[in-house]
């Protein structure tokens, strides 16, 4: 039978792909098959990129100048939905704390609150089990 991928956060797996083009390599142990992608990324905002961050009313923007981004996040975690059902995934091991890709919290105004990213509320509105690299470690 074949195995269906695990949705991965790019950088978790050692693509620079963060704002500041950084990595953040973990093992990934018991995860077999991979599936690495970085909303951020294909939203098309660029390594390196300003920081970004969630407000408490679910938009997305810009650190430094308030734009908002949350329309392309928006977009960029739909397409990722659709490239996960097209490979029959089922799970996804997204990076803890980030705006995209957080899954239990997110930073806001330099804490660490309650809350998650744009694309693990995409993919559990699919249907899709999202855990953080901390939580498989
Ligand atoms: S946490 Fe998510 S959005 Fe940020 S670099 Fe990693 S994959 Fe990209």
């Amino acid at each position: 039978m074949k195995t269906a991928p695990t949705l991965v956060s790019a950088c978790l797996l050692g693509s620079r792909c963060r704002y500041d083009g950084a990595s953040k390599p973990v093992g990934l142990t018991g995860v077999e098959k991979t599936l690495p992608v970085c909303p951020e990324v294909m939203a098309g905002f660029g390594v390196p990129r300003p920081a970004i961050e969630r407000g408490v009313d679910g938009r997305v923007r810009i650190l430094s100048t308030g734009q908002d981004v949350t329309a392309e996040l928006v977009r960029a975690s739909a397409n990722i939905v659709a490239l996960a059902q097209k490979a029959g995934v089922t799970e996804a091991v997204l990076k803890a704390r980030s705006p995209s890709c957080g899954s239990r919290q997110i930073k806001r105004g330099g804490q660490v609150v309650n809350g998650s990213g744009v694309l693990t509320d995409a993919l559990q509105q699919a249907g899709i089990a999202v855990r953080s690299e901390e939580e498989i470690a």
